[in-house]
């Protein structure tokens, strides 16, 4: 008997040593899921754990992980298309983190390898997790005008005094880049380097489009319609100070998700301008001539 209960308890440091440990990060992946899920009645928490997220490595001001997801252009892929892809910058605009993990659960599903992803499906984890959720994050400040302005007359400060009317939901900060998201994504560009960035939104239900590229005309129900850009947006920042082409996605409402078979179609749209127009300017296309 003593000799079994040895044996057993052999066992099980055994199998207790060697059961695989999950990692810290997998964890937190795991527990930001179960909050997305928790809050966001379009996204399941099998959509959101069906995602390969990179152990976090970045934060936001309340010190939750944003999640961040990589697909790779195929090995040997000649200058792919590099997306990176932002969703709910603002944090009321829910509509824009669930229509992005639609498209990275379609992206996770189909991956071609054609082009190069990298996926922030939630930007602004903190103004979503408020109740309200907000468009500013914890430190109440529009993330959207924290980012380093193009030369211009006005700081984004000043553009907030004198033109913003100051009103809360657009204040940039005292300075750019003073909050963790923003540093996030100012990172994110310098590391990694996109083709074109492409943000979501909502409500105006529209497209904008920053850059020397064709833009799309349309994606799905959406229409192009330029609108400009404030001093600090991404937008002013991607385009004005890193010349990389920025897409701001708008999509209707904030609160109803568009049908299922319009967040096809707009994916299948952005796809083909990806596809077609926004190769890299030292790109050739396929059987083109260079100038
Ligand atoms: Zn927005």
């Amino acid at each position: 008997m003593r000799v079994i209960v040895s044996f057993l308890a052999m066992l099980f440091v055994s199998a207790s040593l060697h059961a695989a440990q999950p990692a810290a990060g997998a964890d937190e992946v795991a527990q930001m899921c179960k909050k997305i899920s928790g809050r966001l009645a379009s996204v399941s928490y099998k959509e959101c754990s069906n995602i390969h997220f990179y152990q976090p490595r970045f934060y936001s001001a309340n010190n939750l992980p944003i999640l961040e997801a990589h697909y790779a252009a195929k090995t040997g892929t000649k200058n792919p298309v590099r997306i990176l892809f932002i969703g709910g910058i603002h944090g009321d605009e829910l509509s824009s983190v669930s229509v992005t993990f639609k498209w990275l659960n379609t992206l996770n599903k189909h991956h071609s390898g054609s082009f190069d992803w990298h996926f922030v499906p939630l930007a602004n984890p903190d103004g979503l997790m408020r109740r309200p959720a907000t468009r500013v994050n914890a430190n109440n400040i529009d993330l959207n005008r924290n980012f380093i302005p193009a030369e211009a007359e006005l700081t984004p400060l000043e553009y907030w005094q004198q033109r913003a009317k100051m009103r809360k939901r657009y204040y940039p900060g005292q300075a750019p880049l003073s909050e963790p998201e923003s540093k996030m994504i100012h990172k994110l560009i310098e590391e990694y380097r996109p083709t074109v960035i492409v943000s979501v939104h909502a409500p105006h239900g529209m497209l904008d489009f920053d850059g020397d590229k064709q833009p799309p005309q349309r994606l799905g129900p959406l229409y192009l319609r330029h609108l400009g850009t404030y001093p600090g947006s991404l937008g002013n920042y991607g385009w004005y100070v890193k010349n990389i082409p920025v897409l701001t996605i708008e999509l209707q409402y904030a609160g109803i998700m568009p049908s299922p078979q319009d967040i096809s179609k707009m994916w299948v749209d952005l796809v083909r301008w990806v596809r077609y127009k926004a190769k890299p300017k030292n790109q050739i296309a396929e059987g083109g001539e260079e100038p």
